[in-house]
């Protein structure tokens, strides 16, 4: 509908029929409904309710975040006009005639198993949330489309969630070509403001049989709803990380429970959080643990970087190990000569993450950011990964003018460069956030890789999730050491699941028994290494769990974070300071501990000083009862504090908060 606001007139949801405190003559009437449209269900606002109470937002900003930015734009008209156009398209397809299903593959004796599970759950009253722990490679997919399959059979959408708009296309085709007799729709934030008021309205009218999308597609009005699904659910960017920072994961469970719909949660490395609700049973749990054809896990071989030989006369004696251990280089010239592909990764982009002047010791800092320019070589820049500061490489030190500055560190680029040298006659090519800028340039690179035109494929992260290459007989990470001591405690959970899935890139073909990954570590004992070679999730979680239990981190706590933004770093800590005296006199504080502030590891960055402060407690209800009674509070002495000094620009609640 559309409301008067002020001389405007804006589009409003109605929300319920109750009543108002306002007095009637400050009321006003609505100018016009959108009848087109059938209203949204009550499940749906239940939970924009629910997820802006719990995230500490309000419910009309959570409801404008993941409605379709169209709808607030067209009038009433446009949306019938959009709605019958809809209409007439589906009416089109139908009378084309339906094309056929592909026929899946004969499930495995154990996908069968888990499928008849989730098949007997939906069926059931309270049919809960189920993880699906499988290793990559073994077949979840193909689980959730004979499940799915049951579900779209008995008249019920399906809604399944995937971490990355990278991902949809791959997994769209994947559904389409199953259920080429359903309607099927995509939607993310990746769409046109057009494609996702398509989709949506699709959605809601309950013509879609399947959506299929990212985080905000969690919010996808399903009149029909029968299934959930959430793959990767331990995937990070399931969690909104600015505005209302919900995490689309958790309110897919929220959901499931109050729809009395099915939750399934895959994974082969599943969140902490999930595994232990399957562990104490509040989750079911189903298990894949072989690879489809029989694939083998790679061998995991641990370089010891401490024990490297190194040179032993003269200067050279104190240089740093190479970049690449002599055997991991024997090895790849193995491959290469072999036919076979390789993928090496190094979680840092850039040819060099700092410059330095070997005469007075500058380093190429960023004049906005507590952080370093990184060296990009390709485009002589300095530039800053957190502001965006990008400058021309100073031809001589800045402070003493020695022209002799050099990088320390490795990046992707600079990786690329000393393979190219190690293996010569290696085609080598780089994926990470810098080669893929130019559109079309990931596609083609993924290309090359697939039609074998690649020895050694380099890069960031993103080489090492979904992308199905078959060709790969070893995986190397270079680096992998630096989050193993990080101050956020979940570093080693997402160490962990990032090496399980690059590790899972190779010998996807059942033919390649002889897979191997990697590691270039100073820690080669380190638990976490060791679980990794056994391939033991199981272990790796378990020490992880008692490490939190001891320390009282989640899944046995519940945290937020109270983050404040401002030009000082003394301003930040000040509100953060009232903040938390407020907190004391709060009678809901019982059972609650807020620590001191503290500032972000990267504190400053575009001239902004970020704080932030713990909030703990042992009881999720206790938590947001102390939050409910913060929030309104908090918006008071953001007002409050509005002299120059004391001013902050900006503060948040991030409700169980994931990087900390
Ligand atoms: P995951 O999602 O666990 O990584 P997928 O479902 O993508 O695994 O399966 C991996 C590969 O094995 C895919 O190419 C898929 O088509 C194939 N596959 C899955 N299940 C079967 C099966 N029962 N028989 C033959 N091939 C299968
Ligand atoms: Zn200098
Ligand atoms: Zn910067």
């Amino acid at each position: 509908m559309r409301v008067p606001f002020g001389r405007r007139e804006v589009a409003g949801l109605t929300w319920s029929e109750g009543s108002t405190s306002d007095a009637p003559d400050e009321l006003r009437a609505i100018a016009e409904v959108c009848d087109e449209l059938p209203p949204l269900a009550d499940d749906w606002r239940a939970l924009v309710e629910f997820a802006a109470a719990y995230y500490q937002r309000s419910v009309g900003e959570v409801a404008l975040a993941v409605l379709p930015p169209e709808l607030r734009r067209l009038d009433r008209d446009a949306v019938a006009d959009r709605v019958r156009r809809m209409r007439r398209a589906l009416d089109r397809a139908d009378a084309a005639g339906t094309p056929a299903n592909e026929t899946g593959p004969v499930l495995t004796a154990e996908q069968a198993a888990a499928r008849d599970a989730i098949v007997a759950a939906m069926a059931s009253d309270a049919p809960g949330t189920t993880l699906l722990h499988g290793v990559t490679g073994s077949g979840k997919t193909e689980v959730y489309l004979q499940s799915a399959e049951q579900a779209l059979a008995a008249g019920r959408q399906v809604l399944v969630l995937v971490p990355e708009i990278n991902l949809t296309p791959q997994l769209i085709e994947r559904f389409s070509r199953r259920f080429a007799n359903r309607r099927i729709v995509a939607l993310h934030s990746g769409l046109t403001p057009a494609q996702r008021l398509r989709s949506w309205l699709a959605a809601q009218l309950g013509v879609a049989d399947l959506v299929l999308g990212t985080r905000l597609a969690v919010f996808a009005p399903l009149p029909r709803l029968g299934l959930i699904v959430v793959d990767e659910e331990h995937d990070a960017s399931y969690k909104q990380q600015e505005g209302a920072r919900y995490s689309a994961r958790d309110l897919a469970v929220w959901r499931g429970r109050r729809e009395r719909v099915l939750v399934v949660l895959g994974s082969a490395t599943p969140s902490l959080e999930t595994w232990q609700r399957a562990a104490t049973e509040r989750y079911a749990r189903l298990a894949l643990a072989e690879r489809i054809g029989g694939a083998s896990w790679p061998t995991v071989r641990l370089v010891d970087m401490g024990r490297l030989p190194r040179p032993t006369i003269g200067l050279a004696a104190n240089a740093p190990p190479p970049a690449l251990a002599p055997q991991l280089v024997a090895a790849l010239h193995e491959r290469v000569g072999r036919g076979e592909q390789s993928l090496v990764f190094l979680n840092r982009r850039g040819y060099a993450p700092v410059l330095q002047c070997g005469d007075c010791g500058w380093l190429s800092g960023c004049p906005h950011c507590s952080a370093w320019r990184v060296f990009h070589k390709q485009d002589r820049t300095l530039r800053c990964h957190h502001c965006g500061l990008a400058e021309r490489v100073p031809r001589r030190c800045p402070e003493c003018g020695n022209p002799d500055i050099a990088p320390v560190g490795r990046g992707t680029e600079r990786l690329e460069e000393q393979l190219a040298a190690l293996v010569p006659g290696a085609r080598i090519a780089r994926i990470d956030a810098d080669s893929v800028r130019r559109k079309g340039a990931l596609e083609a690179t993924l290309g090359a890789v697939h039609a074998g035109d690649v020895d050694i494929l380099v890069g960031t992260q993103m080489v090492a999730k979904g992308h199905d290459f078959r060709r790969i007989g070893l995986v190397a990470a270079v680096n992998p050491d630096t989050s193993l001591f990080s101050s956020d405690f979940r570093a080693p959970e997402r160490l962990f699941a990032l090496l399980m899935q690059a590790a899972g890139r190779a010998g996807r073909d059942a033919a390649r028994s002889d897979s191997e990954m990697w590691l270039q570590t100073w820690h080669p004992a380190h638990p976490l290494y060791q679980a990794l070679a056994r391939h033991d999730y199981a272990a790796f979680a378990a020490g992880q769990l008692r490490e939190r239990e001891s320390a009282g981190l989640p899944p046995y706590s519940h945290l937020a974070v109270l983050r404040a933004d401002a030009r000082t770093a003394d301003a930040a800590r000040a509100f953060l300071d009232a903040a938390a005296a407020q907190a004391q006199a709060l009678a809901e504080s019982e059972g609650v501990m807020v620590y001191a502030p503290v500032p972000l590891d990267v504190a400053r960055v575009a001239d902004v000083e970020r704080m932030q402060m713990l909030v703990e407690s042992t009881s999720r209800t206790q938590l947001q009862a102390m939050l409910h009674a913060w929030g309104p509070r908090l918006d008071a002495l953001h007002l409050a504090r509005s002299d120059a000094g004391a001013r902050i620009l900006r503060w948040a609640i991030d409700v169980d908060p994931l990087t900390i």
